[in-house]
């Protein structure tokens, strides 16, 4: 046992800086390279001598998974683009807390998530695991997410950087992209989180950006995230990632900081290795010092010394953690279409119900289903379920749908199953490793649907679903579409309060829907995705014009536009202000618009900012979300609601300058609740 008095980095009073540096003077050359590749899938090696235990990592995004946790239950949020839906930074929070509290329980000190690649495309394996196509919503919600689970004194880790948005190829393509477009859409999102919420750790994504992969790219390790975006925390490799790098060295001059295995076992940042380069003289200790630093920052940040003895919880069945995600679930779920108030369901007068359709009884939290977000919680409430038990007493389920006064259809896309099994059989869906080739539902589905309206035309159809999805072929034919997408463990009991009214639906879609896929900016040519694979290049050749960017500069009519979402009551938005007329650099701005609720119902609205630059050197996007807010509203009941706002909003990236710059003059700001509904507008001056 070591002598503990006057030994600066185990007094947990000293500031964490000054304890890494006389941890790291402690630290012999083997104990550092030791510590930069992790011992097992996921720990890494204790540092016996110093009192250092192994630092444990869990899988994320949507609660922590399984296969990480030993193998524990634990609570199934709402996949994170409905937490995205929600527009609703609370909620963002309380479920990152959550998440930090499990993966306490679970004997961790870190989880691998949030994840918040752009969703480019919405045939995206992974977009159920991702939050928007919009940078600014998306690094809002992730931010409050960070925030939360590192209340919990555990460490987020921001995944997977830089350009992971698509699964075809992932660990061989190279993403072909305008140093613009990496810096507005993609670079901007990590950012913005960074700035607003400080995250301890970041994962290295697989493919390669412009010819060299992420795990050995300095510029986006070196110069962006540690010197543009002043990131102090530590960046692991995705698992396996730093497999096909050309090595030890460029990784380590690169800027990272530890390799994890990997299931195909990763074996570059090897003590081994290590070891060799630095005899070659092609490393050196500074070199060392200078990659397992900012881990040993995390350390301290989550107390890995103090916490010796780890609790570990098995099954994690938290009544306070499931009610958060019933209220993601409730606040997530967009209204995609309800003609004639079809939507909600009077239960005095409806007696018969038929309940069909694939998704109505599946469960999808099980052992790797999907990939490594997957948690298994102790229980699920499938739409089935939650129905059943809501009508019990006051109506029936029938199985005959002719007889049915009401049908609930309740379709979708499916996890592709277990990943292992599924990197071999290649099953479409949401799932980690593969994306989709198709957006609409698989063809039986649609037979369903077509063949359900004939015999029943009161069929409500319900999409469990963690992607955009072609509802175009039988939108016309149904008096009302809810978008539940992947609703978590407590589902089944969300989508029936929505489908009764005790829940009026606020989700507003944190993606643009096209009307066919080749109408997206994505999906114009082949090389744009999946892109082109016998060269193995991925071309983000729509630039800047990600998602509604894109829509609205060509003035392409998308199916349902980002931000849309309906509800059952009527809101008025009016009287746009702003605090001020004109703006400096570095200044702040208030804008506000009263809100009231118009209708009869109480429930929830977004106001969505936009900005414009009306005139411009170079070209932009006509208009560009810069910031949102939610307010719950009686029937009757009127607000005022303000979105701050700075500079920045203001900005796009001079490729001249290599920085952010904005230029002076005329800005118009749009207010609504919608990105193609914007009748309130104002204008405010920005002078230098
Ligand atoms: C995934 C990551 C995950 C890691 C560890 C990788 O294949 O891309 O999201 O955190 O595995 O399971």
């Amino acid at each position: 046992m070591m002598e503990q008095n006057n030994i600066l980095y185990l007094d947990k009073e000293v500031p964490i800086e000054d304890r890494v540096n006389d941890l790291l003077n402690r630290l012999t050359l083997q104990e550092k390279i030791d510590l930069i590749r992790g011992k097992d899938l996921w720990t890494t090696n204790p540092v016996e001598r110093l009192n250092i235990p192994s630092f444990g990592m869990t899988d994320g995004p949507i609660g922590v998974a399984s296969h990480s946790s030993h193998h524990g239950k634990r609570t199934r949020f709402p996949a994170t683009i409905m937490l995205a839906s929600t527009w609703n930074k609370g909620l963002a929070f309380n479920m990152g807390e959550a998440m930090g509290k499990e993966t306490k329980l679970s004997g961790r000190h870190q989880i691998l998530g949030p994840g918040v690649n752009i969703i480019r495309s919405p045939l995206c394996g992974r977009n159920f695991e991702y939050l928007s196509e919009d940078p600014i919503l998306s690094s809002d919600i992730a931010a409050e997410i960070v925030k939360g689970i590192q209340s919990q004194g555990i460490a987020s880790c921001i995944k997977h950087y830089l350009t992971n948005n698509s699964e075809t190829k992932r660990t061989k393509i190279s993403t072909q992209i305008s140093e613009r477009a990496l810096q507005e859409i993609y670079i901007k999102n990590y950012s913005r989180i960074i700035n607003k919420a400080d995250p301890w750790g970041f994962m290295v994504s697989y493919n390669k950006i412009n010819g060299i992969y992420c795990a050995e790219n300095k510029n986006i390790l070196q110069n962006v995230l540690r010197d543009q975006l002043e990131f102090t925390g530590h960046v692991v490799t995705d698992w396996g990632a730093a497999r096909r790098t050309s090595g030890a060295v460029g990784c380590i001059k690169a800027g990272l900081n530890l390799e994890m295995p990997g299931f195909l076992l990763s074996k570059v940042m090897t003590p081994k290795k290590v070891l060799k380069a630095i005899n070659a003289g092609q490393l050196n200790e500074e070199d060392i010092n200078y990659t397992v630093r900012p881990l040993l920052r995390t350390f301290f940040r989550v107390g890995l010394i103090e916490q010796r003895e780890l609790f570990i919880e098995k099954v994690s069945d938290i009544p306070e953690h499931q009610k958060i995600a019933q209220m993601i679930a409730e606040e997530g779920m967009v209204l995609l279409k309800n003609n004639s108030n079809f939507l909600p369901l009077d239960l005095d007068k409806i007696k018969k119900i038929a309940i069909l359709g694939p998704n109505s009884q599946k469960k999808f939290g099980k052992y790797l289903y999907g990939g490594s977000s997957a948690v298994v919680p102790p229980k699920e409430i499938t739409p089935y379920d939650g129905i059943s038990k809501y009508i019990s007493g006051k109506a029936e389920i029938v199985s005959n749908i002719e007889d049915a006064e009401v049908v609930f259809l309740i379709v979708g896309l499916n996890h592709g199953g277990n990943i292992l099994i599924n990197l071999i059989i290649k099953r479409e869906g949401d799932t980690e490793g593969n994306d989709r080739t198709h957006y609409a539902l698989p063809a039986k589905q649609q037979e369903l649907i077509r063949s359900t309206i004939i015999k029943n035309p009161n069929t409500v159809v319900i999409l469990i679903a963690g992607s955009p999805i072609d509802v175009s072929d039988w939108f016309e034919d149904v008096p009302a579409i809810l978008n539940s997408w992947y609703p978590g463990m407590m589902g089944g009991d969300a989508l029936a309060r929505v489908l009764f009214g005790d829940v009026n639906p606020s989700g507003k879609l944190p993606v643009t829907y096209p009307k066919r896929l080749e109408d997206h900016p994505a999906h114009i040519t082949k090389k744009r995705f999946p892109g082109d694979l016998k060269n193995l290049k991925i071309y983000f050749d729509e630039d800047i014009y990600v998602g509604y960017r894109y829509f609205d500069k060509n003035q392409v009519e998308p199916f349902f536009p980002f931000g849309y979402g309906l509800s059952y009551t009527t809101f008025k938005l009016s009287n746009i202000q702003l605090d001020k007329s004109t703006i400096q650099e570095k200044g702040i701005f208030i804008v506000s618009v009263d809100i009231e609720n118009t209708g009869d119902r109480a429930g929830s609205e977004v106001l969505q900012i936009y900005v414009t630059d009306d005139e411009c050197s170079v070209e932009r996007p006509p208009k560009e979300l810069q910031g949102f807010e939610k307010v719950y509203l009686k029937p009757g009941e009127k607000q005022t609601v303000s979105v701050k706002l700075d500079e920045s909003a203001f900005k796009f990236y001079s490729v001249e300058e290599r920085k952010f710059i904005a230029e002076p003059g005329i800005f118009t700001i749009w207010a609504d609740s919608s990105s193609r509904d914007l009748p309130l507008t104002t204008k405010i001056t920005y002078i230098l």
